[in-house]
């Protein structure tokens, strides 16, 4: 209830109150009130105003390692990590304390004009140290869109400077997804994002993903793998190899909907790269810190990448963060012939989320999280998602560490390729993940795919907790689709 004169949307002064001691009573929001200021005001991310403010948005209000609890004292498993990102989980004192000293003693100053602070030193040296031996150096953001941008002024500011002023084409993926500012946008390979505002920029390309599901029919993975690699390759070719800047990927699809490639897929990419002197981009803002039971995506598929873009799990999302490592070959030649490079961010290297970034990478080494991942819990959700495969109404499921998806089809096949799809317009993908909102989990449906990115922190019974709900959603799906007939 509102309780607060002054504004209508706080809670009372008791609750903040017990919200700060956190293991308070579940609290009281006047959700309604909520909602409707936020209509009236709040123009969210990437979605369609008229239909949110038909329905009201789900207000989250607290969270508390793997879970969240709504306005409504709902609480929820949160199955991708807020947004990929809260790899370590909610409710880190130790990062929130580390942010309280940083904005204490320095809150803001620039790395322009020959300044720099001490947290940003710090973080820069540290990713240096966990990245792979060709890192030394890191380029600060605010995001991974921001970190993309840079990418694409690096590689052609690159080229230039070793004098192949043509070599300024980037090739990419259908369904990637690197970020959505201009040259994020362009990047990616989302045909929505392209339709709108005459994406994507000149200079970029794409070509198709490795989608084993949708394009490998009559092939083994292994053998998919090489012939999708090989269309880098043809792509090149066709552009011209004296035009072609760089390729860039994301190790594992995430937006796109979880994409794992096949084995084959990556180190035929890194050989195509290397024939034609292309640098490689790895898109790692959802693969870093953690989330593949590696540091980086390109160590568990053996590639060498020139640049690696990072964001969301760097600080585990508590305040914005991104960047671009750059591999040796690129800062050598930007170090010794640049002179100035025209361009950074008022918040590169922010001293508050370089602060929250070192503690957050400090827990994720004493909690052994990489390891926990790899050794551990990825191997145990990778078995919970194959039992999930056997519901009447998943056709594939599959994983590789915290990130794991599931088909939802009509009928099985003999074959994952001759699985019965759903109509896209049947929506059954939304229809089921309106089933996990109602029913306390958080899994996100791309199409008929659905998919989790779990807090790294996620121990095996909270797995359990998680694919049981899964498991319950999946059955009222399936009750759905008979219902209308659709089965
Ligand atoms: C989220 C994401 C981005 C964009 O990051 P923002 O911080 O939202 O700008 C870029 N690349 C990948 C792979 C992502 O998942």
């Amino acid at each position: 209830m509102i309780t607060n004169n002054n504004n209508p949307l706080a809670p009372s002064a008791a609750l903040v109150a017990s919200v700060a001691q956190k293991n308070a009573a579940p609290q009281v929001y006047d959700t309604a009130a909520i909602q409707k200021a936020d209509s009236a005001h709040y123009l969210h991310p990437f979605t369609d105003f008229q239909d949110l403010a038909s329905k009201g948005a789900r207000v989250m209000v607290r969270g508390e390692g793997v879970y969240l609890w709504d306005s409504q004292g709902k609480k929820i498993v949160d199955g991708m990590s807020g947004l990929w990102c809260v790899n370590v989980g909610y409710g880190r004192t130790s990062i929130s304390q580390a942010v309280y000293r940083q904005m204490e003693t320095l809150p803001f100053y620039n790395s322009f004009f020959g300044t720099t602070n001490v947290p940003a030193v710090q973080l820069a040296a540290k990713l240096a140290q966990i990245s792979p031996p060709q890192f030394q150096h890191v380029f600060f953001t605010s995001s991974g869109s921001e970190a993309n941008d840079t990418n694409l002024r690096m590689v052609r500011r690159y080229w230039d400077l070793l004098g192949y002023k043509e070599r300024h084409t980037i090739i990419s993926r259908h369904n990637a997804y690197h970020g959505s500012t201009v040259a994020g946008a362009s990047l990616g390979g989302m045909d929505g994002m392209h339709a709108q505002g005459g994406l994507p920029i000149p200079g970029i390309v794409h070509i198709g993903q490795p989608n084993y599901l949708e394009a490998g029919h009559g092939l083994t993975p292994e053998e998919f793998g090489l012939k999708a690699a090989g269309w880098l390759e043809e792509k090149i070719l066709e552009v011209g190899p004296d035009k072609v800047a760089a390729f860039i990927g994301e190790p594992v699809q995430g937006a796109g909907g979880v994409i794992i490639p096949p084995s084959t897929y990556w180190p035929e990419i890194q050989r195509i790269c290397d024939k034609y002197g292309i640098l490689l981009i790895a898109d790692e803002v959802i693969c870093g810190f953690g989330r593949l039971g590696r540091w980086f995506g390109s160590e568990l598929f053996g590639i060498r990448p020139d640049l690696i873009t990072f964001a969301k799990g760097v600080t585990s999302g508590y305040v914005p963060l991104g960047g671009v490592m750059v591999g040796e070959r690129v800062a050598k030649v930007l170090i010794e012939q640049g002179g100035e490079f025209t361009h950074g961010y008022t918040y590169s290297g922010h001293p508050v989320a370089c602060a929250a970034a070192l503690e957050n990478i400090r827990i994720i080494e004493e909690e052994g999280l990489v390891n926990k991942v790899a050794e551990d819990t990825g191997p145990y959700l990778k078995q919970r998602f194959a039992s999930l495969g056997e519901h009447p109404l998943v056709g594939y499921a599959d994983s590789c560490g915290l990130v794991a998806g599931l088909n939802l089809v009509r009928k099985k096949g003999a074959t994952v390729h001759e699985n019965e799809l759903f109509d896209e317009e049947q929506g059954v993908g939304m229809i089921c993940r309106g089933h996990m909102f109602d029913n306390g989990v958080i899994m996100r449906a791309v199409g008929e795919r659905m998919i989790v990115a779990p807090p790294l922190v996620m121990t095996r019974a909270q797995i359990d907790e998680m694919t049981d709900l899964i498991r319950l959603c999946l059955d009222k799906t399936h009750a759905d689709v008979k219902a209308k007939g659709w089965v």
